[in-house]
């Protein structure tokens, strides 16, 4: 067993590492301030640093094999870690979600005029695009719950339903979505979903409202509740053949979960740098704060739950790679489970340790604690992914499988 790092995975993080000290960082708070100007805007500055970012060749790194930048899921990894420091920045190098689990789709399922149409520009950063499955009005951890309709009509489908949580639709850029319904109510229980491209200026598409998280805006990504109402599209945009919607949403969550973990894991390591500068500086009852021993002891956790995650996360990539997301099914929602929890009880240590100023804005940490906590939610929450490692646990013992 090796726990190093390949020269080649070193070398990129090497180069990705210098690129956001050189590039991305010094212009964080020029980007934040167009932000704050007009968050229905796309900031110039994201514009620029995307440039650059591709002119370096930073690019795409998160898709596998020769159509991104080469690299396994284990060599991506490390660099999902270093974008993670600063949530915003993985849009400077294309790898933001939902637009690289769309990408994946269209990559792995997609037809060549799909491709054409939709993956190049989103492959070159000119648009983005939302993934449209969770709807209101029903439990959408359980995927078969989902009740929109989509329904052939000659050389079309028409589309009914009403979706939220749609991230990416405050976004300029948006252009295209990518819609799950049912296409066969009498099919077998995971045969009745598909999944369907829909662009978002077609007639029928509406943005209802905007959603805030925890009170904060999110925009210019932002997530949205959305109306499709007698939407049709081409029979030429549903993706991979009727049925074949929870295949896809399967093969597209593997490597998704893994980046969000890594990211998760940058998270924490910038919540525990944050925490120990602060408590080396302040003084309390005559002592540093961080001599207090309590300190020392919330420091040590923090130290070693971030290690062990990591080293899970790893690992998980490293099945995948050697025989894709079925290969690791557990591995995958062990980590998907434990990322945010570790990195939010980190995040609550440094925002105690900073007292009044760690709910402030004057901190990135309330912030941060609301991103990571809506990773307990998104792409399915923690007792789904629970019910699956529990699952394949009673198999070994002749239960029920996961
Ligand atoms: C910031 C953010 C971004 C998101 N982005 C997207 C997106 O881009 N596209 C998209 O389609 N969706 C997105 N989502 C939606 C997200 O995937 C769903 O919220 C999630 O899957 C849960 O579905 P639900 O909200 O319908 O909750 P429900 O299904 O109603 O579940 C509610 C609760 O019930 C409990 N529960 C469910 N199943 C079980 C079980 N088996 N055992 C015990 N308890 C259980 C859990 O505590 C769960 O939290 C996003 C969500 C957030 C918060």
């Amino acid at each position: 067993m090796e726990f190093r790092h390949s020269d080649k995975a070193l070398h990129w993080q090497e180069r990705l590492q210098r690129f956001m000290d050189d590039k991305v960082l010094p212009r964080s708070a020029e980007y934040w301030a167009q932000v704050r100007e007009d968050h229905t805007r796309q900031p110039q500055a994201m514009e620029e640093m995307k440039a650059q970012a591709r002119e370096a060749g930073l690019w795409n790194m998160f898709l596998p094999g020769d159509h991104g930048a080469g690299l396994t899921n284990l060599e991506y990894a490390p660099l999902a870690e270093i974008m993670g420091r600063h949530l915003w920045s993985a849009e400077v190098f294309n790898c933001n979600a939902p637009d690289t689990g769309n990408m994946e789709v269209l990559h792995m399922y997609g037809s060549p005029e799909q491709q054409a149409q939709w993956l190049k520009p989103l492959m070159a950063g000119e648009i983005r695009s939302a993934f449209l499955m969770t709807e209101p009005a029903v439990a959408s951890s359980d995927a078969t719950n989902i009740e929109t309709r989509i329904e052939r009509d000659g050389d079309h489908y028409v589309i009914n339903g009403r979706k939220w949580w749609s991230t990416n639709m405050g976004h300029p850029n948006v252009a295209i979505t990518i819609v799950m319904g049912k296409t066969d109510t009498d099919a077998a229980t995971h045969q009745q979903q598909s999944q369907i491209l829909v662009p978002v200026n077609t007639p029928g598409f509406r943005v209802e409202r905007m959603l805030s998280v925890f009170g904060y805006d999110e925009r210019p990504i932002g997530h949205a509740e959305v109306v499709l109402d007698n939407v049709r599209v081409p029979v030429e945009n549903l993706i991979a053949g009727e049925g074949r919607g929870f295949e896809i949403a399967q093969g597209r969550l593997g490597p998704g979960r893994i980046h969000h973990c890594m990211r998760t894991i940058g998270a924490a390591e910038r919540a525990l740098d944050l925490m120990v500068e602060r408590l080396l500086s302040r003084t309390a009852f005559k002592k540093k704060i961080a001599e207090h021993s309590v300190w020392e002891q919330r420091v040590a956790e923090a130290r070693i739950n971030i290690e062990m995650c990591r080293l899970s996360v790893l690992k998980a990539a490293w099945m995948i790679d050697q025989g894709g997301a079925k290969n690791a099914k557990s591995e995958i929602a062990q980590i998907k489970v434990a990322a945010p929890r570790m990195a939010l009880q980190i995040i609550d240590d440094a925002i105690q340790a900073f007292g009044g100023a760690g709910v402030s804005g004057d901190t990135p940490l309330a912030e941060l604690y609301a991103g990571v906590r809506t990773l307990r939610l998104a792409d399915g929450p923690d007792e789904v992914h629970n019910r699956t490692i529990a699952r394949l646990e009673y198999a070994k013992h002749g239960g029920r499988g996961g």
